[in-house]
């Protein structure tokens, strides 16, 4: 394309909210076979709410409440942020029935995150983990029956389910539902009329990626993968002779971003997305995937 095709396509493409870094993502986006679709904030809304949380053992919900409460304190995770609200709230309710006036704020110390599956941390003498399945299995904490009688329940309602276990012991656990956008389905069934294939990779479990995939009708999905797992998925298909695209919004996306021909960040995703991404969609909406590439036709056909 010459410089002035490029140009006029960046401004146009300023003008509808699709940012474009230079005139390489544009010659490459008409050429895009595959697209690898992260899926939460991605394909789902990104704003994730509690929909119930359960005991598992003899705790009260309050102190339940207090040392899950401080383990995800310090969590950017949008889960972390979802219990948090949901969990203070719950806090408080339980506090104004006992009328006590006990301290509860407490702290994590030693807090850390495992990328993927979910946070570690010290509070008062007690070791806490919440996240996954394997979060748990890395720390060998082992479950029964009841707790997979759970997961199983709300992963095939496409809930994610959180565990929450305190010195070697699940103690209780989550569900929080994240909504599809609206416009995910009909943009990938127009990115299949336009010849292009949609895959979908998550660090969320199989079960919840499958009822997930269901809904948005994507031709596949890769579940379970970290974010390095998520570049190999990229360059898999770039082996088979494919122009890939990668859409994403975390930092748990930004390798893929990276590696693929052509990154796009979710407008409202991090800072890091958006530095690792050719395009940034800056009003999230998925169309704009099509919005980009039809830029990036019209830029080398030189409709403009
Ligand atoms: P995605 O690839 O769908 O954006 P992530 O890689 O960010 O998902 O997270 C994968 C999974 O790890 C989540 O579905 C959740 O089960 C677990 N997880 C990660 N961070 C946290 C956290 N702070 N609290 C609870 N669970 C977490
Ligand atoms: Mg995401």
């Amino acid at each position: 394309a010459t410089p002035t095709a490029v140009m006029v396509a960046t401004g146009k493409g300023a003008s509808l909210g699709v940012l474009i870094k230079g005139g390489n993502a544009l010659e490459k986006a008409h050429k895009v076979k595959a697209i690898v679709f992260d899926k939460t904030g991605t394909l789902t809304v990104g704003k994730p709410e509690v929909v119930n949380v359960v005991l598992f053992s003899s705790v009260s919900m309050g102190d339940f409440c207090d040392v899950a409460i401080a383990a995800e304190a310090n969590s950017q995770h949008p889960i972390a942020k979802a219990f948090l609200e949901y969990a203070r709230k719950l806090r408080q309710k339980i506090e104004s029935n006992n009328q006590s006036n006990n301290q509860h704020l407490m702290e994590a110390k030693d807090f850390e995150v495992h990328p993927g599956t979910g946070v570690s941390g010290k509070v008062g003498d007690k070791i806490v983990l919440v996240g996954n399945k394997r979060l748990m299995q890395t720390y060998n904490v082992t479950f029964g029956a009841e707790v997979e009688g759970y997961i199983s329940e709300n992963e095939q309602l496409a809930r994610t389910c959180v565990l929450v276990a305190i010195d070697g012991k699940i103690a209780g656990a989550f569900a929080v539902t994240d909504p599809v956008k609206p416009e995910a389905e009909h943009v990938i069934s127009y990115l299949r009329s336009m010849g292009i294939s949609s895959i979908m990779v998550t660090g969320d479990n199989w079960a919840t990626a499958t009822a997930i995939e269901k809904e948005v009708g994507i031709e596949k999905v890769i579940a379970e993968t970290d974010p390095m797992g998520k570049a190999d998925r990229i360059k898999e298909l770039q082996m088979k002779g494919l122009t890939v695209a990668m859409v994403g919004d975390g930092i748990n996306d930004s390798p893929a971003l990276v590696a693929a021909d052509v990154g796009m960040a979710i407008g409202a995703g991090t800072d890091v997305a958006i530095e690792a991404a050719d395009v940034v969609l800056i009003k999230s909406n998925l169309e704009d995937v099509v919005t980009a590439i039809d830029l990036s036709r019209k830029t080398i056909s030189r409709i403009w």
